[in-house]
């Protein structure tokens, strides 16, 4: 999945957290806001290997035998989709942040457990959110590492334009900030659950969105499969979304310039 649909679904994993904490004060629910933000985007630093500096950096710092495109695709531990997608990496920098929130920012002992929980949402979120896409090279990700299996790579969906499910999340944010303003007023929504409903909800729709997109996506690199499926995806779009919105869609994504 895109680096966008894992941002935003850090954001929505953080907004329960914002009604779960009860959080009062602006700076202290966007810090929450940005701490899902930044786990729903952290498990995929692991694309640094594809940077064009890598072989001469890292490579040569740690004496790599192999470059940074072949570390990328393959199965080591620090590969993509390996160590980095992992519930004891989600886990391990969870219980990092519990204490840079208890030694730095000086938390108490449950601000600083909401802020990792809020973390660990986030990371999750961008787990599950790779799970319905391509195999790749690695057969899916390496949810339960050490163990050497590989999960998912349902094939479901393609890598990216998965406009409807980005709008899905967007608007799960949207209800969910929208409840942060009118509970205010209405006591019985100040109870986090409807928040976590509306994730419930979102998480559904877009499961559904995507077990349903017919042919599964499957490609063989290096032949014009790849691109056929890419252009499967698009027209997939299209039909879901009306000609209007899918034309706003793909004006936007032109203008990101990440693939998305
Ligand atoms: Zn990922």
């Amino acid at each position: 999945m895109d680096i966008l649909i894992h941002g935003a679904s850090g954001l929505l994993a953080g907004s329960v957290a914002v009604h779960a904490s009860q959080a009062r004060g602006v700076k202290r629910k966007l810090w929450i806001l940005f701490t899902g933000l930044l786990a729903g985007v952290l498990p995929d630093l692991d694309v640094l290997s594809m940077w064009s500096g890598f072989d001469g950096t890292f490579g040569k710092w740690f004496g790599l035998q192999e470059s940074g495109r072949e570390i990328f695709r393959g199965k080591h531990w620090y590969s993509h989709h390996g160590f980095s997608h992992s519930i004891v990496c989600a886990a391990l920098l969870s219980v990092s942040i519990l204490g840079i929130r208890q030694m730095v920012f000086r938390n108490n002992k449950g601000t600083a457990r909401m802020y990792a929980l809020t973390f660990f949402g986030g990371y999750m979120a961008h787990l599950l959110g790779d799970l319905p896409t391509p195999p790749g090279a690695w057969g899916g990700i390496r949810l339960f590492y050490p163990l050497d299996q590989y999960v998912g790579g349902f094939a479901w969906t393609f890598w990216w334009n998965n406009y409807d499910v980005f709008l899905l999340i967007l608007s799960g944010i949207a209800v969910n900030l929208l409840l942060l303003v009118v509970r205010k007023r209405l006591t019985v929504l100040q109870n986090w659950k409807w928040a976590g409903a509306v994730v419930a909800l979102t998480f559904a729709l877009c499961t559904f969105q995507l077990a349903t997109r017919g042919e599964p996506f499957i490609y063989e690199r290096h032949t014009g499969q790849y691109a056929n499926q890419e252009q499967r995806s698009l027209d997939i779009q299209r039909s879901i979304l009306g000609e209007r919105l899918y034309k706003a869609m793909w004006w936007f994504d032109q203008r990101v310039p990440l693939n998305f």
